[in-house]
């Protein structure tokens, strides 16, 4: 079944302690729309400028990705900066010039209207609704990422949201200020009650847990030797969870753990090298053999 990602696509300038790249493309729904497209067919919703050429586009050529919902607006594209600190789990946000984001207003073409599965990246949650008003019938899932700014800024219409939403893939700290929970169980119980019924919560080396009802299931951050740029990582996760539930064409128990598994391998992927370089030249074999690996690593007799 089709999925529909709502969400940045962007020019990235990031700094590492491994090295830096000023201008490259990027973007959640960008991540997101490559981790995904290895596992379904997606149809992208976004906005870009007039300086993202058609070489800028090539990334998403021969992947199952449809354009016919990216926008191309008089001005410039979203510009992301940020720096990483030594460890690579804090960084510094150096610049977010919106330019044509600003003035963003989803359109779906009339193709994407029956999308099933539906991701809405990190964006303005009025923005987010007003995506799935233009979805025809009642979607089979829609997931949301949401951030800090739009908790504090936005409490109001985030919550119209996420009484909208089945599935929440927000990081910890963002689960507690939404909460108002330190404890990520009793916070799960809290958000349950705005709307979810299964959250996500992203841990970056301390990978995912997901609680949905009464149930708790765990993935670790797969084990690398080398990580290069942790941007995008959570985008990608998201691409491969929602990717791997749209192949499967059903949500229940064990398919929403094998998708936990399946986004942590595609984030762990996007980490090993700089921006979107990782992901670009990926092959379909190489997922496979990481869940294979993946299951090695977490299955143990009693
Ligand atoms: P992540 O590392 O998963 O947080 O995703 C990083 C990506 O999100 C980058 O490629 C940025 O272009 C994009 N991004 C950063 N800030 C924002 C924002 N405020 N709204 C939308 N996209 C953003």
């Amino acid at each position: 079944m089709s999925l529909l990602v709502v969400g940045s696509v962007a020019f990235d300038a990031i700094e590492t302690p491994f090295g830096r790249v000023e201008r490259t493309v990027g973007g959640a729904a960008t991540y997101f729309s490559l981790a995904a497209s290895f596992l379904t067919r997606v149809n992208l919703v976004g906005v870009v400028g007039k300086d993202f050429t058609n070489e800028h586009e090539q990334v998403f050529r021969g992947r199952t990705v449809d354009l016919a919902g990216l926008e191309r607006a008089e001005g410039k594209t979203f510009f992301w900066s940020g720096k990483y600190h030594d460890n690579l789990n804090d960084r510094t946000t150096l610049a977010t010039d919106l330019n044509v984001f600003a003035e963003f207003r989803p359109k779906l073409p009339d193709s994407f209207r029956k999308s099933g599965y539906i991701f809405l990246a990190n964006i303005d949650p009025t923005l987010q609704r007003s995506v799935l008003d233009q979805v025809a019938g009642k979607p089979k899932l829609v997931a949301l990422d949401t951030m800090n700014y739009w908790i504090e800024g936005t409490p109001a219409e985030l919550r119209k949201t996420l009484k909208q939403t089945q599935i929440l893939m927000i990081n910890d700290s963002e689960t507690r200020q939404l909460s108002n929970e330190h404890n990520l169980l009793r916070a799960a119980k809290a958000i349950f009650k705005m709307g979810p019924k299964t959250l996500v919560i992203k841990r970056g080396e301390h990978g995912a847990m997901m609680v949905h009802g009464d149930s708790v299931f765990c993935v670790p951050a797969y084990p690398l030797d080398e990580i290069h740029d942790p941007t995008g990582a959570g985008d990608s996760f998201a691409g491969g969870f929602m990717g791997y539930l749209a192949s499967a064409g059903k949500v229940n128990a064990n398919s929403l753990r094998l998708a936990m598994v399946y986004g942590s391998v595609l984030g762990s992927f996007a980490v090993e090298r700089f921006g979107l370089e990782r992901l670009l030249k990926l092959k379909r074999s190489e997922i496979t053999n990481r869940v294979r690996h993946f299951h090695k690593l977490t299955t143990f007799k009693l």
